[in-house]
Formats: C-alpha cells, sequence, structure tokens
C-alpha cells in the first residue's frame, strides 16, 4: 500500500495528520466526509478559508431553503426590501429589525417628551428602557414594562437577493470538493494535474469553468435543490473530468487532469441540502477539451439558462418556508390553546374549553392565514 500524500502539501498523510475533510462543505449543507485526502494543517488553513468564502457567496440560498447542517447554523444576514427597509434574515425564515429605533420628541402641549422604543427582543427593550430611566428619572420602569408589547407580523414585500459565484477562494473549494471524490475514489491526487497546480499555486490557472449549455444531470429530480459532485476519469480521452452542482443553480464542469492512464473510473455524490438525505444522481460527463475549455471562458451560459436553472428551484425553497412556518404556528396555536382554555395538560377538555377553542386557535392562526391569501393575490 502506498502511503497517500496530502493533495495540497504533498506530505505524508499518516495516522497522526490525517483529517476528517468534508467532501461537500458542511457549511452549506455537506455531510460525507474522507480521509486520507488533505492533512490536518492544511485543512485548517487553506481548507478553511475556501470554504468560507464559498459558504459566505451561497448564503442566501442556504438560509432561503433552510438547509441543516451538522454543524451550527447558517448565518443570518442583512438583506433590502423591495419596499427599501433592512431586514434581517434568519434560517428559518424569520426576520429582525436591523437594528433598534428610538425616538423623542417633545409633547405639544409642551408638557414633557414622548418616546418611542423598537426592539428586536424583549431583553433589548428592557436594555434600552434602563437608558431611558437614567435620563428621565422620574419614569416608572415597571410600568413601561408592563405596557411593552410584543409584536410580529409578515414582511409584505420582496427580499432582494444579491448573489454572485466565483473568485478564487470559492472557486478552489468546489475544485477542492472534486479532487476529494477523484482521490477517495481511487485516483490518484498526483495524477491531478491542473486541479493540484490551481489549488496550490496562488497563480494557478482555474480549471473550472460554469456551464448551463446542457443538463450533464440525466434523473433530474423535479424542483429539488440539491447539492453534486461528480468525476469520471477515462483511459481513452485521458481526462480526468468533475461536475459540481449547489442548490440546482451553480453548475461547474472542472477538467482535472487531461494525462490520466489508469482505469475508467466514475462516481457521483448528492445530497438534498434541506433534509441532509443522500440522493441518487446519473451525471452525464462525456465533454471534449475543447467544450471544457469554453466553459473556462464563459462561454456556456446561453442567455437565460440561469434564470432558468432558479425558475426550477426556487418553488421548492417557497414550499420549505411555508412549510416550516406553517408548522411552527400551528404548533404555537396549540400551546396557546392550552395555555388559555383553562384545561389542564393532561385533563379531559369540557365544553366550556372546547367553546373557547376555536377563538384562541383564530387568535393565532389568523396573521398566517392572511399573509397566505394576500401572498396568493399578489401573484395572481
Ligand atoms: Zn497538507
Amino acid at each position: 500500500m502506498i502511503t497517500p500524500k496530502c493533495a495540497l502539501c504533498d506530505k505524508d498523510i499518516t495516522e497522526e495528520n490525517d483529517t476528517k475533510e468534508h467532501l461537500i462543505p458542511n457549511a452549506i449543507g455537506g455531510r460525507r466526509k474522507v480521509k486520507g485526502f488533505i492533512c490536518e494543517s492544511c485543512n485548517n488553513t487553506s481548507g478553511d478559508v475556501w470554504e468560507s468564502a464559498l459558504a459566505k457567496q451561497l448564503n442566501p440560498l442556504s438560509l432561503f431553503f433552510g438547509i441543516s447542517r451538522e454543524r451550527g447554523e447558517a448565518p443570518s444576514q442583512l438583506f433590502e426590501t423591495t419596499g427599501g427597509d433592512k431586514l434581517k434574515l434568519n434560517l428559518h425564515g424569520s426576520m429582525d429589525i436591523e437594528k433598534p429605533l428610538y425616538s423623542e420628541a417633545p409633547l405639544e402641549s409642551g408638557a414633557g417628551v414622548q418616546i418611542q422604543i423598537k426592539a428586536r427582543s424583549m431583553p433589548e427593550a428592557k436594555r434600552m428602557l434602563q437608558g431611558v430611566k437614567r435620563k428621565y428619572p422620574q419614569v416608572d420602569l415597571n410600568e413601561l414594562l408592563n405596557n411593552a408589547k410584543s409584536e410580529s407580523s409578515y414582511c409584505s414585500d420582496m427580499l432582494k437577493f444579491n448573489l454572485s459565484f466565483g473568485g478564487h477562494e470559492a472557486g478552489r473549494s468546489i475544485v477542492k470538493s472534486a479532487l476529494a471524490l477523484a482521490v477517495s475514489s481511487g485516483i490518484p491526487a498526483e495524477v491531478c494535474v491542473e486541479a493540484k497546480n490551481y489549488l496550490k499555486n496562488e497563480e494557478g490557472e482555474a480549471c473550472f469553468g460554469y456551464f448551463y449549455d446542457s443538463d450533464l444531470v440525466k434523473n433530474r429530480p423535479e424542483g429539488t435543490p440539491f447539492h453534486c459532485v461528480s468525476i469520471k476519469g477515462c483511459n481513452e480521452t485521458k481526462q480526468v473530468i468533475g461536475y459540481v452542482e449547489y442548490f440546482g443553480v451553480q453548475r461547474v464542469v472542472l477538467c482535472l487532469s487531461d494525462s490520466y492512464e489508469g482505469e475508467d473510473i466514475s462516481s457521483t455524490y448528492s445530497i438534498n441540502p434541506i433534509t441532509g438525505e443522500e440522493l441518487s444522481l446519473a451525471v452525464e460527463l462525456n465533454l471534449s477539451n475543447e467544450e471544457i475549455r469554453e466553459a473556462y471562458d464563459y462561454k456556456k451560459i446561453p442567455d437565460g439558462s440561469v434564470e432558468d436553472a432558479f425558475d426550477k428551484v426556487i418553488p421548492a425553497g417557497m414550499k420549505a418556508s411555508f412549510e416550516k412556518e406553517k408548522d411552527r404556528v400551528l404548533s404555537e396555536a396549540v400551546k396557546h390553546v392550552f395555555e388559555n382554555c383553562g384545561a389542564k395538560e393532561g385533563e379531559m377538555l369540557m365544553p366550556e374549553h372546547i367553546n373557547k377553542l376555536t377563538g384562541i386557535v383564530m387568535e393565532k392562526l389568523e396573521p398566517f392565514i392572511l399573509h397566505q391569501f394576500s401572498q396568493s393575490r399578489k401573484r395572481k
């Protein structure tokens, strides 16, 4: 057995410095890990930098689809709405105002000031009210706190997503993923000259390009925004080529090597980042070196093709956030009912409880139902 060498620094990989490397970055929902690919020190340095660049670019999509990760959550992000407000979008679809609002105006009667406070949470409201107390010691803090209301509402505007793909750090993360799959499928890293050259040298030529000319995924599941990494080593054409697709919309072809002399190998790994479940996809990688080169030169992006790719997965994201919000609202409604209808947990519901139920349920469900109604009218 030959000792594997780190694909990035060529050091021998030993039991001491071997690491488990996510084939697709965990930050965007990847699960499977490979060993014997890069050493621990490379994993912690360049690997991390490239992956965070990629995760940052794709974060709007991670939030929109509500991906599940093994470690941590996709970070909240600030977006501008079509109405010009700034809102922070959180992973499970909830939104916060950008910053707390404070305004102070003298009363018309001249007998005092009116203060308005909007905070993102009750603790924040408390902190702000304590500030008011310091400025106006005569106010009754407890009375103010008792009168504070927690309100939530749906955003009727749309959020403006500004997506951009590319750049060398995110690009290297994509190439690294394809190389990791090649190595774990039995193609030695040393053979993948183009990929290694790009990963190891700051000035190395990029060996990937965007490809929307035709659909390389032969059994594309309708409306599922998947992640997929696929490689193929071909003895006859001497190529090791790869395909990486994220969220159904970022589609990249790569040439890892054009001097391959090993046996024919192909391998594909794909998952649904919303559920984390693995998918079984068939990717057809029969591209000539010329076609791949054209992709490097942005010549494989026909007009409207990127928009088409988005159109196919956006409904899935809308549905996922609808389902999540529906579940959240329903479970909150049930909790609210039990807290307010007078029955104790585990007790039989009596007619007087049941009479109260509909009203209490509607209190919680109404904003959701009205929002869905106005959204569907807007769409029409
Ligand atoms: Zn290394």
